[in-house]
C-alpha cells in the first residue's frame, strides 16, 4: 500500500494515457445473459487466460465516479470456476473480502469462471435495483474478477451480452454488432469497460445531438418504463444540441471519441448520476421529460455529468486516478472535482437554456441559504466532507446539519463563483471562469487522463489572473466558518434575502417528496406525517429542545398538517404568541414551545441597485 503523500508525488508528474498502445495479455472473453434482468440478476461467464498454479482475482472494490470503496460485493453470487470442464475449488481471501484464491492444474491455459451478479442494489452508487420489467443499467463493474494487482489499463476484455428480447441499447463501448438478442463489441482495457455502462430497454429511443457527418457524434440515448415518457419535446432537444455546442465554446476541447447520453426515466431503478468519459450513465424519474416541475429539478443532473467529461474524467485530482479498482481513493481535491463540476452544470443549464436565469438564481439562493444555515461548519472544514466521501455518502438526512453532507458539492458550487466573480473584477471584465476551462480542460482533443494537484489550480488560476489564490482557496476549504462563502453572489450583483414568497425549487420538492420545509424559520423539515427529518442546530425548534425522528402531533392543539404549521408560524408574526407542538418521541408525548415570531423565511437572491449583475453576464451563452 502506499501512502497518501506517496501517490500524490508518484502520480501528480506522470500523465496516464488512456489509449497507450502498450503491450497487452489475451483478452478475457466476457460475456453477460442480460434475460433475467427483470428479475434483477445478470448472469456472467468470463474464460480469463491464466498459467497453471495460484491464481489471484479480485472483484472491483473502489468504483471512479463513486470514490469509495463501493463495489457491489453483497451481489456477488453464484461464483463456480472450472478447468478444461472441471470444477476448482475456490477460496475468498481471508483479509480482502474482494480477492479470491485458486489453483490453476497444470496444462490449462483458460479459466473458465461464471458468476451472478444480484442487482437489487444498484452498482451506479444510487440505491434501489439496477432493473425493471421493462430496462436495465449494466456495469460491468458487477459482473467482472481480474487478476490481482494488474493495471486497468493493461487487461483486455472482449465483451458480449444478450439481451431481453426485443430490448435495444445504448452505450459508448466501441464496434457493437448485434444479431438479434446478441450483441458482441471490440476488445476494449478493463478500465474502458468500467468507464462505459450500458443501458437497455423495451421503451428506447435514439436522438441524435449532432448534424450528420459532424464528428464527434453525440447521441442521447433514452430508456424508459413506459413508450409515452420517451417524448422529449424538440424544445428539449434543442437545448441539448445548444448544451453540446456551448461546451465546445467553453473548453475549446473535446476529450471523447463520441459521447453518449444514457438516460433511464423510471421511478422503479436506483436514482443516480454517474459521469464517464464517453458517457453520462443518470437516472431520472419516470415523467422527468414530461411535467414542469421534474423538467426543473432534473434540468442540471445531465449538464452536470457531461461536464465531467472534461472535469474529472480529463483533468483528474492525482488522489482519484489510481490503477486499478483495489487501490484506495483520496478524495481531498473533490471541491474541484464535484464542486467545479456542479458550478459549471448550473451555469451551462443556463446557457443552454435547459433553465431559465430565474430558476438559475432560485436554485443558488437555494444552495446558499442551506449552506448559510449548516451549523457543523462551524467545527468541520469543506475539505473534510471531500475526505470523508467514503462515510459521508450513505448517511441519512438525521443530524446532516451538523455533521455536515456532501458539502464539497454545494460549496463547491459558491466558491467556483466566487473565483469567477474576482478574476471577472480583477481583469476589468476581460478573463474570468470561462478562461481558466480553456486552459485547465482545453489543451489536445482526444481521450486520455492528464492529473492535478492543488498547486496546478492555483498556477492556473494565476495564469488567468493574478491573485494570492492559495490564501483563498485554502481558507474556503481548509478552516471552519460560521458563514457560507457568498461573497461571488454579493460580487455578481446580487444578494441573498428570506421572504414569505415560495422559492421555486423547494416549493418543487415539497410537492413532489410530499414533506414540508420550515428550515429558515423554525429549523426543521418534516415529512407528510408529521416526523422531523433534520433539525438545526441553534435554530428556534433546536433551542426548545426539538430533535430529528421525532413527530409532530398537534400544532396549538390542533391535529398536524403542513397547512396548519404554515398558518401557526404566519400567525405568531402578529399574536406574538409561542407555538406549541405536540411531539411523539419513540412512544413518549410532550409538548414542545417554539418562540420564533419572524413569519416564513424562503431563500431568494435579489439585485443589489446601482452594482453591474455579473451573474447575468455568467449565465449568457457563448455559443451562437
Ligand atoms: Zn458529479
Amino acid at each position: 500500500m502506499r501512502s497518501a503523500t506517496q501517490c500524490l508525488a508518484v502520480c501528480a508528474f506522470s500523465t496516464l494515457l488512456w489509449f497507450a498502445p502498450v503491450a497487452r495479455a489475451q483478452a478475457i472473453r466476457l460475456h453477460v445473459d442480460l434475460k433475467d434482468a427483470p428479475r434483477n440478476i445478470y448472469h456472467a461467464h468470463m474464460q480469463i487466460p491464466v498459467h497453471a498454479g495460484e491464481t489471484d482475482l479480485v472483484f472491483p472494490k473502489w468504483i471512479p465516479g463513486n470514490h469509495r470503496p463501493s463495489g457491489p460485493i453483497g451481489g456477488l453470487t453464484g461464483i463456480r470456476m472450472e478447468a478444461a470442464g472441471r470444477p476448482l475449488a475456490w477460496q475468498r481471501d481471508a483479509v480482502d473480502m474482494y480477492e479470491f484464491h485458486v489453483t490453476v492444474p497444470a496444462g490449462v491455459d483458460v479459466l473458465d469462471v461464471s458468476l451472478d451478479a444480484i442487482t437489487t442494489q444498484d452498482s451506479a452508487g444510487g440505491g434501489g435495483p439496477a432493473a425493471s420489467d421493462n430496462l436495465l443499467d449494466l456495469n460491468w463493474n458487477a459482473v467482472v474478477l481480474y487478476p490481482k494487482g494488474a493495471r486497468s489499463d493493461d487487461v483486455m476484455f472482449a465483451p458480449s451480452v444478450t439481451l431481453p428480447a426485443g430490448w435495444k441499447f445504448g452505450t459508448a463501448l466501441p464496434g457493437a454488432r448485434a444479431a438479434g438478442e446478441d450483441v458482441e463489441f471490440s476488445p476494449v482495457a478493463l478500465t474502458t469497460l468500467v468507464d462505459s455502462p450500458l443501458i437497455a430497454g423495451l421503451h428506447y429511443r435514439r436522438i441524435e445531438l449532432s448534424k450528420p457527418g459532424e464528428s464527434p457524434q453525440h447521441v442521447m440515448n433514452v430508456v424508459a418504463d413506459a413508450e409515452a415518457d420517451l417524448a422529449m419535446t424538440p424544445q428539449d432537444v434543442a437545448a441539448y444540441q445548444k448544451l453540446v455546442a456551448e461546451t465546445g465554446a467553453l473548453f475549446g476541447a473535446r476529450h471523447y471519441r463520441q459521447y453518449h447520453f444514457l438516460l433511464t426515466l423510471s421511478d422503479q431503478v436506483g436514482g443516480h448520476g454517474l459521469e464517464h468519459h464517453e458517457s453520462n450513465d443518470s437516472v431520472e424519474s419516470e415523467r422527468a421529460l414530461l411535467e414542469p416541475d421534474q423538467h426543473m429539478l432534473y434540468g442540471s443532473l445531465l449538464t452536470h455529468e457531461y461536464t465531467h467529461s472534461w472535469n474529472g474524467k480529463y483533468r483528474r485530482p492525482a488522489g482519484l486516478a489510481t490503477p486499478n479498482y483495489q487501490e484506495p481513493m483520496i478524495g481531498d481535491l473533490l471541491w474541484v472535482y464535484e464542486g467545479l463540476t456542479e458550478y459549471l452544470g448550473n451555469v451551462l443549464a443556463a446557457r443552454s437554456g435547459l433553465w431559465s436565469e430565474e430558476q438559475y438564481r432560485e436554485a443558488l439562493a437555494g444552495t446558499a441559504a442551506m449552506l448559510d444555515h449548516r451549523a457543523g461548519r462551524k467545527w468541520r472544514p469543506l475539505e473534510d466532507t471531500a475526505r470523508s466521501v467514503q462515510t459521508l455518502r450513505t448517511m441519512g438526512s438525521q443530524w446532516q446539519n451538523w455533521r455536515r453532507g456532501l458539502d464539497y458539492y454545494p460549496e463547491g458550487e459558491l466558491i467556483w463563483l466566487e473565483v469567477d466573480t474576482i478574476l471577472r473584477q480583477q481583469t476589468h471584465g476581460e478573463r474570468s471562469m470561462n478562461d481558466f476551462c480553456r486552459r485547465f480542460h482545453g489543451g489536445e482533443s482526444g481521450p486520455k487522463v492528464v492529473l492535478y494537484t492543488f498547486d496546478d489550480v492555483v498556477r492556473t488560476l494565476n495564469e488567468v489572473a493574478p491573485y494570492d489564490w492559495s490564501t483563498l482557496l485554502r481558507e474556503r476549504v481548509g478552516t471552519p466558518s460560521t458563514h457560507a462563502p457568498l461573497g461571488g453572489i454579493e460580487h455578481g450583483g446580487w444578494k441573498l434575502v428570506y421572504n414569505d414568497k415560495p422559492n421555486q425549487f423547494t416549493q418543487a420538492v415539497e410537492k413532489l417528496a410530499k414533506f414540508a420545509d420550515f428550515a429558515y424559520s423554525l429549523g426543521f423539515a418534516a415529512g407528510e406525517d408529521g416526523k422531523l427529518d433534520d433539525v438545526i442546530a441553534g435554530s428556534p425548534a433546536y433551542e426548545a429542545g426539538l430533535g430529528p425522528a421525532m413527530k409532530v402531533i398537534a400544532v396549538n392543539g390542533r391535529k398536524w398538517s403542513p397547512e396548519i404549521l404554515h398558518a401557526a408560524v404566519k400567525a405568531a408574526q402578529s399574536a406574538n404568541q409561542p407555538i406549541e407542538l405536540l411531539v411523539e418521541n419513540a412512544q413518549f408525548f410532550k409538548t414542545y414551545s417554539i418562540a420564533y415570531y419572524e413569519g416564513e423565511k424562503n431563500p431568494h437572491l435579489e439585485r443589489v441597485a446601482g452594482q453591474p449583475d455579473i451573474l447575468g453576464e455568467i449565465v449568457r451563452p457563448l455559443s451562437h
